[in-house]
């Protein structure tokens, strides 16, 4: 793949510049001031409010939603962003119908919950909209602090470590800053280039130096950054796929889906991707719904989610799942891949076979069902990559990921880490900014400790 293109031997452009335009709009399009109102005025800003709770950083949902009713936006976002400075797309994308909207009592009681998602994304755009920045740095401080990964954990990590007063510098190996902000949410639910516009909010503070191209295990090592830096937070994120491991899987048309979404979200124009006209997609999680909604929005004409399990153990929400079907996908359970089918190399189908619980465990009932497709893509899950800590320091790993405490520390003193690449947490953008501004917050306090201040 290059340049954004994929030669997987489909056709590309098979709709109008329209239809592009008109499929890839924003998911939910922004609140207006009286929608804003209406909506703030259901919240019964309730005492020890569930939403809060539910939230991964913790942000004070009633007070930003009253703000909101009393027409205190400014300050609205300011409190978001107290908690969360990448609130602005953790309203776009937060499954918030499995956080804080599941929580919220109205949905408890009438099944319908105050829409916390659009009113936060009303609040931080209007403050974005107006350059409104709320934070100062402190006197600096001396100490210098190196990120690994400009994805949602190391950006909150920087922004907070540079409100402390400390010079960060934040090295990525991709050209762009943003993490799968850029790279690989959906493209309807961040139009118009908001990711770069949120690195370029977030780092407006000063004080915050991004490094792209350069990568930790080819340009940098652990060692070296140890020895250069006061502190280092590893925010990595995922860099590896799991393997299909079936026979025929490296045919041509069988696509890992991250790398596809990506060229997708780097794409100028989408009528240069490649789309299948019969797609099949193995995995059940977000990554699964995502290429399989964005392939039927770029033109095909079956796409089929096939997944090994049943409805409920999908990791993709109810309402992921609902916006995939109403979409025109159709998701398949209990199915497992066998063997892809293939013609002078290229993908013609996939056999699955039937799957059941048999005691405890997943097994194949022996049936099997052939579904004929141009394009199979893998979602089947990513794995962390020790190959950048090769050679290094050895950094405990737990689960296959890098093992932390409760504040973000590694087994390496003066390394921390969070986001996707640590063990134990549940890989959403809100909980890798969570990570990241803890961390920033443990490496602060470990420099005053260090000091004896
Ligand atoms: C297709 C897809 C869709 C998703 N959709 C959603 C969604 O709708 N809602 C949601 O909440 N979550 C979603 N997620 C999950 C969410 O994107 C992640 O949980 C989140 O981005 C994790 O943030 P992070 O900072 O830990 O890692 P990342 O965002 O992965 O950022 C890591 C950064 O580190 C860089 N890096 C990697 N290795 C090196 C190295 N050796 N040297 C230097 N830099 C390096 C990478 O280039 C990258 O920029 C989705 C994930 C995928 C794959
Ligand atoms: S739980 Fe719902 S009603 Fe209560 S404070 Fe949170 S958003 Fe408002």
């Amino acid at each position: 793949m290059t340049d954004g293109r994929l030669d997987t031997g489909v056709a590309a452009g098979r709709l109008s510049a329209e239809d592009y335009a008109e499929n890839f709009a924003d998911l939910h399009p922004p609140l207006d001031r009286h929608e804003a109102v209406v909506a703030a005025d259901r919240c019964y800003f309730c005492y020890d409010a569930p939403c809060v709770t539910a939230c991964p950083t913790g942000i004070d949902i009633p007070l930003f939603i009253r703000q909101i009713a009393t027409g205190n936006t400014t300050g609205s976002a300011k409190t978001i962003f107290d908690q969360n400075i990448l609130g602005g797309m953790c309203a776009r994308v937060c499954p918030t119908e499995t956080l804080c909207e599941q929580a919220c009592v109205r949905e408890k009681a009438e099944g319908k919950p105050v829409v916390i998602g659009r009113l936060q994304r009303y609040a931080t755009d209007a403050a974005m909209t107006a350059g409104k920045q709320f934070y100062e740095r402190a006197a600096p401080s001396g100490k210098l602090v190196a990120v690994v990964g400009a994805g949602p954990a190391g950006l909150a990590c920087a922004h907070r470590l540079a409100m402390h007063g400390h010079d960060v510098t934040v090295f990525d190996a991709r050209p762009k800053a943003g993490g799968l902000n850029e790279y690989g949410i959906a493209a309807y639910k961040t139009v118009d280039g908001y990711a770069q516009a949120e690195v370029d909010y977030v780092t407006a503070i000063g004080g915050i130096a991004v490094e792209p191209g350069k990568a930790l295990g080819r340009d940098l090592s652990l060692a070296g950054l140890c020895t250069s830096y006061d502190a280092v937070f590893l925010g990595m994120g995922l860099g590896g796929v799991n393997a299909l491991g079936v026979e025929g899987d490296d045919s041509e048309g069988v696509i890992d889906a991250v790398e596809y979404i990506a060229a997708l979200r780097q794409a100028s124009d989408l009528a240069t991707l490649p789309v299948g006209r019969r797609v099949v997609v193995l995995g059940g999680g977000m990554t699964a719904i995502d290429v399989a909604v964005q392939a039927k929005l770029l033109g095909a004409e079956e796409v089929t989610i096939c997944y090994r399990r049943g409805k409920d153990n999908m990791n993709a929400s109810e309402y992921e799942q609902d916006l995939a079907t109403s979409k025109g996908v159709a998701i398949r359970h209990w199915l497992q891949p066998k063997r892809i089918l293939a013609q002078s190399g290229k993908v013609t189908g996939i056999q699955l076979e039937y799957t059941t619980m048999s005691d405890g465990r997943l097994t194949g009932t022996g049936e099997s069902l052939t579904l004929g497709a141009d394009q199979v893509f893998r979602a089947i899950g990513q794995s962390y990559v020790t190959e950048p800590l090769e050679g290094g320091p050895s950094v405990a790993l737990e689960g296959g990921r890098i093992k932390v405490d409760g504040e973000g520390r590694t087994s390496i003193a003066k390394v921390w880490a969070g986001g996707d690449c640590v063990a134990g947490g549940d890989d959403l953008t809100v909980s890798a900014v969570a990570m990241g501004r803890d961390a920033a917050e443990s490496i602060h306090k470990s420099f005053n400790t260090r000091s004896g201040a």
